[in-house]
């Protein structure tokens, strides 16, 4: 057995959405770089990395619970150079939640606790996230919305639209007249639930006319003991100089990308403190707190 992550991989794959969601190779907004299909069966046998089957790129790979997080296991279970085998886009934390993770075309970034940002190391641990391979399945030029929450309304009526009991992850390229985001301090051990670490050791940044992207996930509400149901975004700038997690903006144009995807695999940590947690107590409401901003 693996020393770090437990080889227990727990994985569901939905019946394929012939009507809405999914198989981007049918859809007319289609941003593969592959070529002809034959081309990029042999370019996958040929490059032997993970991740990169048909299949797997329509999964959502998810490294532990939040719900772990949320209890204070900071303990980074998977490193980063094996992130980058499970996806390309996606959003998480480091080991001892230094920093918001944010990976935007095939790279790692932190956003530290004054709001700028670096790239990850290889060798650097992750406690929690979520990437896949992101394929465009619907895009939209989008502008004028002037709050997350309507973002998150559109967002929520295009699921409403594909079927909101898959998964998706969104890429919202574009400027933004506000953006307000936060990261955090690292943690020392002995780990304090998250809650009360960001009361003391959340910082909040804000950035005028701002170019970037923001990587949002949405997790069907089934997802609720498993990870934060509905919406989850983190922001880059697009000179990877500035970003953290969405807690508030004003897009003034932006295009918007949406991956839908139906398959779920989860790494379980193999380390004591995961295997000690107790992960039947109802954390909703601290969720929520670090989630949102109050
Ligand atoms: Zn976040």
């Amino acid at each position: 057995m693996k020393k770090r992550a437990l080889a227990l991989v727990l994985s569901m794959a939905m019946a394929a959405c012939v009507t809405a969601c999914g198989d981007s190779s049918s859809t007319a907004d289609t941003e593969k770089t592959s070529g002809s299909s034959s081309q990029a069966q042999s370019e996958s046998a040929a490059d032997s990395k993970e991740g990169e089957s048909k299949a797997d790129r329509e999964t959502i790979y998810q490294v532990s619970l939040l719900q772990g997080l949320t209890l204070g296991d900071y303990n980074g279970s998977v490193s980063v150079k094996e992130l980058k085998q499970k996806g390309d886009t996606g959003i998480g934390t480091f080991e001892g939640v230094n920093g918001e993770l944010i990976m935007v075309d095939g790279t790692v970034y932190r956003a530290k606790s004054d709001g700028s940002i670096e790239t990850a190391p290889d060798d650097e641990t992750i406690p929690f996230a979520n990437v896949t391979f992101f394929d465009s399945d619907e895009k939209q030029d989008i502008s004028g919305v002037s709050s997350i929450a309507d973002l998150k309304k559109l967002l929520d009526e295009k699921v409403e639209k594909l079927g909101r009991n898959q998964f998706y992850m969104v890429r919202v390229d574009g400027t933004f007249k506000k953006m307000h985001a936060r990261s955090e301090l690292k943690q020392e051990k002995p780990y304090k639930p998250l809650a009360e670490a960001l009361k003391t050791d959340q910082r909040e940044f804000s950035w005028d006319n701002i170019e970037g992207t923001v990587v949002a996930l949405y997790c069907p509400q089934y997802m609720e003991d498993l990870n934060a149901a509905g919406w989850h975004l983190h922001f880059v700038s697009k000179d990877k100089k500035y970003g953290g997690h969405v807690l508030e903006l004003d897009v003034d144009k932006a295009e918007l990308k949406i991956d839908c995807t139906q398959g779920f695999n989860m790494q379980l940590p193999d380390t004591e403190m995961f295997t000690t947690l107790d992960l039947t107590k109802d954390q909703s409401e601290d969720i929520k707190k670090v989630e949102t901003k109050d």
